[in-house]
Formats: structure tokens, C-alpha cells, sequence
């Protein structure tokens, strides 16, 4: 019996999730006494799992799978899971994967948790804590089945390199059953946004709203997203005005954001945009207004013009990278 992890990877090159997840399956292993198997579509190297504690790689190479297609991939994990006799198979909260878990957990006849964050309470019984109510509470979930199917929140474990990690992951190809069933729904085109941080796989995200005043004004906020790496994005009616992509839009009803470091500039905290970015681990907040919702919630706040306090920002973050690098 071994764990067994979906580890999501895109373009040949694994997802930032895919070490969290590789992270948290090693701990888990280490405390049931087993190994860490994972299951891979498509990647290039997979040497890397292997930092992360991965004993065993079973590698997917199929064209019928370069682009995602739910069934397909479920069918894969599955496989992957009854041939290693995995009894919990672990996946990420990315799209995808949010997708895939629960027809894993139904063509594995298991129990399924979704939105877990930490290290199960217990094995024995085996429960886990979840997020709930768009981050706002946790519950504490008890699975009975012989096979159990997680789905991790992102960034509630964080990557660790393991200590005991032998820094090479043994290999096997694999040819799982694919049937022309498994294609009803499938991704025909995908346009992407290049050349820029994307708010998935973002450590700092610097997010504006309605207070920018209009589009034009945005220079502003790409600089300094430019000069701390970040991927931007916005409040909804910021993208509903047109003056942003839809693709920068988060909150309950756009992208989740749960990054290291969420910056609101000129956003009031409405509920419905603070349930998208609760879980980010520090928010800070510049407002012109002290009664802002969003100081609530803020674990470092600025009341000032963003007019006047982003271009100083941009000016500090640039000496001090200067300085530094
Ligand atoms: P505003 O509420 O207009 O706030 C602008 C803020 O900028 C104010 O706090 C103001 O003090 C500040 N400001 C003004 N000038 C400056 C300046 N010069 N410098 C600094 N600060 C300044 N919203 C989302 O974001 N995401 C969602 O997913 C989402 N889903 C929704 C779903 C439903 C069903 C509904 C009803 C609403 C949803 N909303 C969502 C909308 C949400 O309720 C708010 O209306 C929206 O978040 C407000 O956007 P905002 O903060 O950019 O604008």
C-alpha cells in the first residue's frame, strides 16, 4: 500500500501545487509507515518530486492527453491508484484538479474531502480539517471508507524538502486504459495570457478596485506588481467595467487567490471579494478610507491615496532590490 498523489503539471513542468501536495503525502506517509507514489500526464522531468519525498514516479506519456479532458485523467488516477493499492489519494484544489477529485472519488467508491488544510487530526479514525463557508470556518470530517480521496487547499501546507529524501525517484512508464468514452467533454482551445505571473501560480498578488478611478491608471499597478513579481488582479466591477480582463477578477465569483501576500489597493472589502482571498496568508490594504471594510480583515493597512502611496512603494521596493541583489 503507498500513497498516491495526482502531481499537476502544465507545458511538461510541474505546478508549484505538485510539491505542496508532494510535501504533505511524505508527512502523511511517514506517520502511516508508507511510501509516496505519484502519477504524472505528460511531464518532462520528474526527477524533482524526489526532494519532496516521492518514492516512486508512475509516468503518463499519451498525446490523447495533452489537453485536460476529466474523465480521461480521472481514469488515469484511478488506474494508478488500484495498481499501487493506494488507499488515499491525494490531489490539489487547482481547476483541474477540483474537477478530477470527486470522479476519482466515485470511480474509486471512496470517501472524499475537498478543501483540507493541515495534516489529517487523525488516522485512526481518520479525520481531517476543512475549510468552510468560503473560508470563514472549519470543519473537522470523518472518512469511513477503505479508500480515501483529499483534495488539499493551496498553500495551507506549504513545500518542504525532506530530510530523509534519497534524491532519486524511481520511474515507471505507464499505460493506463483510455477509451474514446472518456473524451465527451473536452478542451478545445485555451487562450492564455503570456509573458505575465499568473494569479494561480503567484506568491504576491497586487489586486485594485474602483478606486483607481479608470483604466488609464493602472500603469501603476502593473509596475509594481513588475517589481515584486506578482501576477495583478482586481475587484468584479473593475472587469465588469471593462477596464481589466475577466481573468483578473477575484472574490466569490472570480479567481480564488490564496498567495503569501494579497495587496487591495483601492478596494473596499466587500464580503463577496474578501471570500475569494481569505485564505492569502497576509493582506495589507491601502484605502483612502479608515472605515473601510477591508481594514477588518488586514493584517498591515495604509490609509492614504494610492495615488500618492503606490508610486512611493514602487520607489522603495527598487532601492531596496538594488541594494540587495
Ligand atoms: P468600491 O466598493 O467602489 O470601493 C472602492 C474603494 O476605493 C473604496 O473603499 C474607497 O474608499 C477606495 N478609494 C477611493 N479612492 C481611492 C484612492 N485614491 N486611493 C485609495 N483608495 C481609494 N466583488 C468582487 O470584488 N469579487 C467578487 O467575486 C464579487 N462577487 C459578487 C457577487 C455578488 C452576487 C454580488 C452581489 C456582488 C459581488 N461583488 C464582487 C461586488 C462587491 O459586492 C463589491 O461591489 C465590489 O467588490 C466593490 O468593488 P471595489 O471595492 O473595487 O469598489
Amino acid at each position: 500500500m503507498s500513497i498516491l498523489i495526482y502531481a499537476e503539471s502544465t507545458e511538461g513542468k510541474f505546478k508549484k501545487v505538485a510539491f505542496e501536495l508532494a510535501s504533505y503525502a511524505k508527512k502523511v506517509a511517514q506517520s502511516l509507515g508508507t511510501t509516496v507514489t505519484a502519477v504524472t500526464v505528460n511531464t518532462g522531468d520528474v526527477s524533482e518530486l524526489s526532494k519532496y519525498g516521492v518514492d516512486k514516479v508512475l509516468k503518463v506519456n499519451n498525446d490523447k492527453l495533452s489537453s485536460f479532458s476529466a474523465k480521461a485523467y480521472a481514469d488515469v488516477i484511478k488506474q494508478a491508484a488500484q495498481k499501487e493499492n493506494a488507499k488515499l489519494v491525494l490531489l490539489s484544489s487547482t481547476t483541474d484538479s477540483i474537477y478530477l477529485s470527486s470522479l476519482v472519488a466515485v470511480a474509486l467508491e471512496a470517501g472524499f474531502a475537498s478543501n483540507v488544510v493541515g495534516l489529517p487530526i487523525s488516522t485512526s479514525p481518520f479525520q481531517v480539517k476543512r475549510n468552510a463557508f468560503s473560508n470563514k470556518a472549519f470543519n473537522i470530517t470523518e472518512i469511513t471508507t477503505n479508500i480515501k480521496v483529499l483534495g488539499l487547499a493551496k498553500n495551507s501546507y506549504g513545500i518542504f524538502e525532506s530530510k530523509d529524501a534519497i534524491n532519486h525517484v524511481s520511474t515507471e512508464d505507464f499505460s493506463p486504459t483510455i477509451g474514446e468514452n472518456d473524451f465527451g467533454v473536452k478542451v478545445v482551445a485555451v487562450e492564455k495570457v503570456t509573458g505575465k505571473v499568473t494569479i494561480a501560480d503567484a506568491d504576491i498578488v497586487v489586486s485594485a478596485g474602483r478606486g483607481l478611478k479608470g483604466p488609464e491608471n493602472w500603469a501603476m499597478i502593473e509596475e509594481l506588481a513588475g517589481v515584486l513579481g506578482a501576477a495583478t488582479a482586481c475587484s468584479k466591477p473593475v472587469s465588469d467595467l471593462g477596464w481589466r480582463p475577466h481573468g483578473e477578477h477575484v472574490g466569490q465569483t472570480g479567481k480564488p487567490v490564496a498567495t503569501n501576500l494579497y495587496i487591495a489597493i483601492g478596494i473596499s472589502g466587500a464580503i463577496q471579494h474578501i471570500a475569494g482571498i481569505n485564505s492569502s496568508k497576509v493582506k495589507v490594504v491601502i484605502n483612502t478610507d479608515p472605515e473601510a471594510p477591508f481594514f477588518k480583515v488586514a493584517d498591515y493597512g495604509v490609509v492614504g491615496d494610492a495615488f500618492d502611496i503606490v508610486p512611493k512603494l514602487i520607489e522603495k521596493f527598487k532601492t531596496f532590490k538594488a541594494q540587495n541583489s
